[in-house]
């Protein structure tokens, strides 16, 4: 399954990672070098930014066993670690918090 969020996340702090540390590719300016320093690590912030909010959405969609505690998908009726039945979902959102606090 390929979140594209998470793809976008990864491919920006790669890209920040790069811009900061551009001095080991490229001979750059002293100055030109320290403002590529911090646009790398302000673009590998947004970064793992958007790859947390692309993570948040998967993990909407899991709900804790309220008996031992083990992530399950929403859809499924009966836990996949103890075996016991799930309470029913009426909605993914109604869930309130569920396995974010993890
Ligand atoms: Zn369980």
């Amino acid at each position: 399954m390929v979140n594209r969020k998470k793809t976008a996340g990864i491919v920006l702090a790669v890209a920040g990672v790069f811009f900061a540390r551009i001095d080991v590719f490229l001979q750059v300016q002293r100055t030109l070098q320290f403002s590529l320093y911090v646009l790398g690590i302000m673009l590998a912030f947004v970064g793992i930014a958007v790859y947390a909010t692309g993570m948040k959405k998967k993990l909407t969609r899991l709900k804790a066993c309220p008996f031992c505690f083990a992530p399950n998908e929403v859809m499924e009726k009966t836990c996949k670690q103890c075996r016991k039945k799930l309470p029913e979902m009426k909605h993914p959102a109604a869930s309130g918090r569920g396995i974010k606090d993890f």
